[in-house]
């Protein structure tokens, strides 16, 4: 399958599969239901297979694309300039909650989408966690494993890290699988439409999000271990029982309400 679509050769380092289904696309814009007067705001509109539709539906759009060439191309879009907003630059050093402030409507918070560069997905995916009261909701295309992943409750096999700090910010709602020949040049993995609604008000109380952040990641750094040996650092086995929880399990077991309980725990041990 050849790498070049639209007169542009993808570069891998900066993860370019570009959508070319027009039902893929056409079910993605249904799933974000754009509208004029929403901060709409896209991370990576490479050759702008989203951004057209998007576009063609609102008042203004917003897109950050790290490519130089593609930048330059998406300046030469009709549209640049009126409705649409071109940003240069790593979406990961993007301040999204400084972004939403300099809108129109700086009091609306941003409709964010795109079909992330899956190389970087899960930290770009942490970065936007770090500024969701600024976020109405997110659209994300990713490898449909990271997806599996985000949406995972205990005793699954994708229940992880990744699956905890995601639902203490996010409601995560699968939406729409999508296999390789939908993307030029093709991923060598299926894909999938995942949506994202920051909570109003966190499902548990943490006192330390950083000691949620590194309870789980303690945890299931070490998944076949019991938690009394993988926490052993920061809690023992009688504070663990303490808690109400068993320290001979695994973190795979374990909730969302059990992990702030942990965390809790230890931030109050070492204040
Ligand atoms: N939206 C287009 C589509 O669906 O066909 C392109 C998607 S492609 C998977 C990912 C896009 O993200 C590319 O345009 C790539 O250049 C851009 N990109 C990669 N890393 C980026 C980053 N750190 N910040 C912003 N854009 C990035």
């Amino acid at each position: 399958m050849s790498k070049t679509h639209l007169g542009h050769t993808a570069r891998k380092r900066f993860g370019q599969n570009f959508l070319h289904d027009d039902y893929v696309i056409g079910k993605i814009v249904a799933a974000i239901g754009p509208k004029s007067g929403q901060n709409l705001v896209e991370i990576g509109p490479g050759l702008g297979a989203l951004t057209d539709p998007v576009c063609d539906e609102v008042d203004r759009l917003t897109v950050i694309e790290l490519d130089r060439d593609l930048a330059k191309r998406l300046r030469h879009h009709p549209f640049n300039g009126e409705k649409l907003n071109v940003i240069e630059q790593d979406a990961m050093t993007m301040d999204f909650t400084a972004l939403a402030k300099e809108m129109p409507d700086c009091d609306g918070k941003l409709r964010v989408f795109g079909n992330l560069p899956y190389n970087i997905s899960t930290p770009l995916m942490f970065h936007l966690f770090d500024h969701a009261s600024s976020i109405e909701d997110m659209h994300f295309m990713l490898q449909k494993e990271v997806v599996n992943r985000l949406a995972a409750g205990p005793g699954s096999k994708s229940y992880g890290r990744l699956s905890v700090m995601a639902q203490y910010y996010c409601h995560v709602i699968p939406v729409l699988n999508v296999p390789p020949g939908a993307f030029k040049p093709p991923p060598k993995v299926d894909s999938a439409v995942v949506k994202l609604v920051p909570h109003s008000v966190p499902p548990v109380q943490v006192e330390s999000l950083s000691t949620l952040e590194r309870v789980c990641a303690q945890a299931f750094n070490q998944r076949r271990k019991t938690i009394r040996n993988s926490l052993k650092d920061c809690l023992d086995e009688e504070e663990i029982s303490a808690l109400g929880l068993d320290p001979k399990c695994r973190a795979e077991t374990l909730s969302l309400t059990d992990f702030a309980t942990l965390a809790n725990a230890v931030s109050n041990k070492e204040y």
